[in-house]
C-alpha cells in the first residue's frame, strides 16, 4: 500500500459506513494521512461523526457543497488546523429522484442545474477554495468519482450520465489549469456498488447482475478496492497521472455485449 505519512486531505461525500467515500478515508487513515471529513446537513452530522472516530486525529466539518460561504468555512478551518493540504476527494453527487425514475426526455431545468451544480460544478469550487492550501505544500492530489453513465447509456442513470460527462471533463480542464503548480486532477470511474447514493437509480439492481455476468472479472468491485485505486492517486506512487480517468470496474467498460 502507498505512504500517505505526514499528509493531510479532506474527503467530501460521506454518508454512511457503504460510502465510497469513506472506504477511502479508511484508507487514507490507515496509509498515514490526517484527514478532514464532512457531513451535509444535520440528518448526518452524527453517523459521520461516530464513523470518524475511528480515524486517526480526524476533522468533522459541515458542508453543502453548493455552498460558497460553507466552502469558504471548511478551508478556513482547515487551514488553521492543518496548515495546509495534500490531497482532496470529492464525492459528492445528486439528483432529484424523479430524474433518475422519469423518461430521459422529461428531465426538468431545476433537476439538471441542481445535479451539475452538485455533481459537477461542486469539484471546481472545491479545488478554488483547495488551491491555496495545496500550494503552501508545493502541489498535490485532487480525486473525484465517476461512472461509465458519463459515455454509455445506463436506464434511468438519466441526468447523473450528463452530469458524470461534465464531471469527466472538468478534471481535465483542472488538470491543465493547475498542472504546473504540481497539482494532479484524476477521477476514478468505479463499476456499480449498492449505496445509498446507488439506490436512488430505479433498477439499479439489474445493473449489478449485468456487471457479474459480463465483466472480465465476472464480479462487481466494493469500496475498499476504490479506495485502493484512490489512495495510488492520491500517493507519491502516482506522482505522474493526471487528467485521467481511472476505470475500476471489473474490466466491463471494455466489453462489447
Ligand atoms: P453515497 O454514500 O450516497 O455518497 C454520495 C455523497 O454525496 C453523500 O454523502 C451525499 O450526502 C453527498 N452529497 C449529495 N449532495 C451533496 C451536497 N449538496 N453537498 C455535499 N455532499 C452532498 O454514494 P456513493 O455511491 O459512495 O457516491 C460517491 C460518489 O461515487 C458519487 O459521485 C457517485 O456518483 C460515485 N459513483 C458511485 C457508484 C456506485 O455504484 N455507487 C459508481 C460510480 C461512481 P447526502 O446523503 O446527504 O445526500
Amino acid at each position: 500500500m502507498a505512504d500517505l505519512s505526514g499528509k493531510t486531505g479532506l474527503i467530501v461525500g460521506v454518508a454512511n459506513k457503504r460510502s465510497i467515500a469513506w472506504a477511502i478515508a479508511q484508507a487514507a487513515s490507515n496509509a498515514g494521512a490526517r484527514v478532514a471529513v464532512t457531513f451535509q446537513g444535520q440528518r448526518l452530522e452524527e453517523n459521520v461523526r461516530d464513523l470518524a472516530a475511528g480515524l486517526s486525529d480526524p476533522l468533522v466539518l459541515p458542508l453543502d457543497v453548493t455552498s460558497d460561504e460553507q466552502i469558504a468555512n471548511v478551508f478556513q478551518e482547515i487551514d488553521r488546523t492543518f496548515g495546509g493540504l495534500d490531497f482532496v476527494v470529492h464525492g459528492a453527487a445528486f439528483a432529484p429522484p424523479g430524474e433518475l425514475s422519469n423518461p430521459f426526455v422529461q428531465t426538468t431545468r431545476d433537476g439538471f442545474k441542481l445535479a451539475l451544480d452538485v455533481s459537477a460544478y461542486s469539484l471546481i469550487a472545491l479545488s478554488r477554495g483547495a488551491l491555496p492550501l495545496l500550494e503552501k505544500k508545493g502541489g498535490g492530489s485532487i480525486v473525484t468519482l465517476t461512472y461509465l453513465g458519463s459515455e454509455r447509456v445506463f436506464q434511468n442513470y438519466n441526468v447523473m450520465g450528463v452530469a458524470k460527462a461534465a464531471l469527466e471533463s472538468t478534471v481535465r480542464y483542472l488538470a491543465a489549469d493547475l498542472g504546473p503548480k504540481n497539482i494532479r486532477v484524476n477521477a476514478i470511474s468505479a463499476g456499480p456498488i449498492k449505496t445509498l447514493a446507488a439506490a436512488g437509480v430505479s433498477g439499479f439492481s439489474s445493473i449489478l447482475q449485468v456487471y457479474r455476468d459480463r465483466a472480465p472479472l465476472r464480479r462487481t468491485i466494493d469500496t475498499s478496492e476504490v479506495a485502493d485505486a484512490a489512495i495510488f492517486l492520491l500517493s507519491n506512487a502516482g506522482r505522474a497521472v493526471t487528467a485521467e480517468v481511472l476505470m475500476v470496474d471489473g474490466g466491463y467498460h471494455a466489453t462489447g455485449m
